[in-house]
């Protein structure tokens, strides 16, 4: 293998391309990325960006001087708009074909916008520092959408004293995902800290002041943040003959077809440790699975199945979510340690007859790496629960 092509210059995208060569790849390496940006952090844009605790500065994932060591050719700034599978080339936005042996896709995802495509939307830098002027203490933003980032956005807006209202169409938020106790809670705490919260209610359009419910109400604000899900990047593969459902598909191995491999928001891989095809949008995750792609392209049919217990966490006031394992289609969820009141507690899923996931707050990282080895042995559901093993003694 002499050219690899990563396109896609985000947290996936890098640890590829950081893989390859740790891994001893010695051949030419391009990185593409259609943002004007080299590498950056996402997760604090609706934290430390948005409460201005940060300055933009300390958000590069690398320093020039690290991503100078790879030796690759990064080509910020450039949109990739085709890939011909059989002549292994990706077309650019510029006209010009770059040959690849080896393929990475880690085109991330970007946000669902509303029919009318107005509101601000939260994805990248610029759409942060955009949001992010506009907020002062006592303007109203009115969030669409309370999944974690349209719940954060909201939280760290209340932190910088401006008024908040959330609306989003279910009746207890995020309950499909992490069922409704843990969905009240998150309800409960947002309500405490001033959040005007309206469940069960649907935004029909966003107008010039505020926004318009499904059943006519207006609700006006200063600003409206459009937080409603989001799209893998995949149109410019359409045609390529690799197949595209939500994401690009791929094997076990992460790969999407012959010198084709995918990594983080964007790939849609078969999870063999929960026999099922996932497609995971974190932060950790993304780099992971990089990693994997990057091996997997390398060691060819040597390659090995990626079997992660994916993990999330979300800042939201001053609790820390953390998640490990496989939380979607669960059958049964269950609180196994602590108080959801108290914030600080350990909720379990069951998916058949296995733990497949765990969320918490306030617990010590001990007990909860116990809980994601469980999970990573697929423990019975019925299994006494986890004990955090002792630390690691260092041979004297
Ligand atoms: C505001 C925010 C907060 C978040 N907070 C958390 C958190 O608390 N915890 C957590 O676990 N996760 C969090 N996430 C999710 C996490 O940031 C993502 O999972 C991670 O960034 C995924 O990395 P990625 O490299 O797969 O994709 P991305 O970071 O989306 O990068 C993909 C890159 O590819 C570029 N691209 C797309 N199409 C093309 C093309 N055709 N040609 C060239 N380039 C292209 C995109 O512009 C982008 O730069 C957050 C995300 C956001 C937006």
């Amino acid at each position: 293998m002499n050219r690899v092509v990563v396109v896609g210059a985000s947290a996936a995208g890098l640890a590829a391309v950081e893989t390859l060569r740790r891994e001893g790849f010695e051949g030419d390496l391009t990185l593409i990325g259609d943002e004007p940006y080299a590498p950056y952090d996402r997760p604090p844009l609706s934290k430390q960006i948005l409460s201005r605790t940060w300055r933009e500065d300390r958000l590069p994932l690398r320093s020039d001087e690290d991503l100078s060591a790879l030796n690759v050719e990064l080509r910020i700034g450039t949109e990739a708009i085709g890939v011909d599978t059989r002549a292994r080339t990706v077309k650019i936005a510029s006209g010009e074909a770059l040959p690849y042996d080896g393929l990475i896709v880690a085109t991330g995802v970007r946000p669902r916008a509303l029919p009318t495509a107005r509101g601000h939307l939260l994805r990248t830098l610029d759409d942060a520092l955009n949001l992010r002027s506009r907020l002062e203490p006592g303007r109203h933003l009115l969030v669409v959408g309370a999944g974690f980032l349209g719940a954060e956005a909201a939280a760290t807006a209340r932190g910088i004293g401006c008024r908040v209202t959330l609306v989003e169409p279910a009746p207890v938020p995020l309950a499909h995902a992490v069922g409704e106790d843990v969905g009240r809670m998150l309800s409960t705490l947002h309500s405490e800290r001033g959040v005007d919260l309206r469940t069960g209610t649907g935004v029909a359009e966003v107008i010039d002041d505020g926004v318009r419910l499904v059943g006519g109400e207006v609700i006006e604000a200063d600003e409206v943040l459009v937080s409603v899900g989001s799209v893998p990047n995949t149109d410019w593969l359409e045609g390529s003959g690799l197949r595209l459902d939500d994401g690009l598909v791929c094997d076990e191995y992460c790969s999407a077809g012959p010198g084709v491999y995918a990594a983080g928001d964007v790939a849609r891989w078969h999870n063999p440790l929960f026999g099922t095809s996932m497609r995971v949008e974190h932060r950790t995750h993304a780099a992971e699975q990089g990693m994997a792609a990057a091996r997997n392209l390398l060691r060819g049919p040597q390659g090995r199945p990626f079997a992660p217990v994916p993990y999330f966490w979300s800042d939201q006031y001053d609790m820390k979510l953390q998640a490990y394992g496989y939380l979607r289609g669960h059958d049964e969820v269950a609180l196994v340690e602590g108080d959801l009141d108290e914030r600080r507690f350990i909720v379990a899923y069951r998916t058949g007859d296995r733990l497949t996931g765990v969320i918490a707050a306030g617990i010590a990282p001990r007990t909860l790496r116990s809980w994601r080895q469980a999970i990573a042995r697929s423990a019975a559901w019925d299994e006494d629960p986890p004990t955090p093993s002792e630390p690691t003694r260092r041979a004297a």
